[in-house]
């Protein structure tokens, strides 16, 4: 299974997960169309499945045009089956999603939007978390409490260390300078601070993080207790 990632619209990821024997693919969160397209257009790949973790515009902007195109298959959570454009697979917590060769485990992890799920490829130790889990951040609080953010987010650290994290937007060097003002003398954070930044330096995305970079350096995920979690989610919402 080969993942490749999409940049979309400003700071966008999406990513296709293709099946190099079948050439059939995934698409994890379309932002746009034509950047999936131009990029499907120079290989033989079939995009049958768009994923979304969310219905937010910036996630789902390329349902519509993709499943013309591709007569692709839409897949999203039951509960926002009103809010994902074309949707047509309704998934709810704790499925597994299996078809062809993709097998996920869906969670449902609101806090961002209500209705959120994360996609993990239990097999392959990937999961794509949306705009619940940043590298060194998580998502806003739209629609959920810190309540709901603060539990799906210690369903995601509960997985194994070496699981490749895959989320929504690059914002990981914004997510760092308020992780090192709040957590100055931690060596590791520092040390992956000098790694994202030379990967931006060569135009590199610095995604996938790997869960147990995270659980030392994202200070979200070390707050341990709700009212810790709480207090930080403020913070950055004015940092
Ligand atoms: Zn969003
Ligand atoms: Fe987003």
């Amino acid at each position: 299974m080969k993942i490749e990632i999409i940049k979309c619209l400003k700071d966008n990821f999406s990513y296709l997960i293709i099946d190099e024997k079948t050439q059939i693919a995934c698409v994890i969160d379309p932002s746009e169309a034509k950047p999936i397209i131009n990029f499907l257009n120079k290989k033989k790949i079939n995009l049958k499945y768009i994923l979304n973790t969310h219905h937010h515009h910036d996630h789902v902007g390329g349902n519509r045009e993709l499943k013309k195109k591709y007569d692709s298959c839409v897949i999203g959570f039951k509960g926002d089956k009103d809010r994902i454009p074309e949707i047509d697979i309704l998934l709810e917590d704790n499925q597994i999603w299996k078809k062809d060769n993709f097998e996920a485990k869906i969670y449902h992890i609101p806090g961002h939007t209500k209705g959120h799920i994360a996609f993990h490829f239990f097999k392959e130790k990937k999961i794509f978390t949306g705009d619940t889990l940043f590298s060194l951040g998580c998502g806003r609080l739209f629609e959920g409490t810190y309540e709901q953010m603060f539990n799906s987010l210690k369903k995601i650290k509960q997985l194994p260390k070496d699981t490749e994290i895959y989320c929504g937007h690059e914002y990981t060097i914004q997510n760092s300078n308020f992780c090192i003002a709040n957590d100055p003398e931690n060596l590791k954070l520092k040390e992956k601070i000098a790694k994202i930044k030379n990967n931006l330096k060569n135009n590199l995305p610095t995604i996938p993080t790997i869960l147990e970079d995270e659980l030392e350096c994202n200070i979200f995920l070390k707050a341990n207790d709700l009212k810790t979690f709480s207090k930080l989610r403020d913070l950055k919402d004015n940092f």
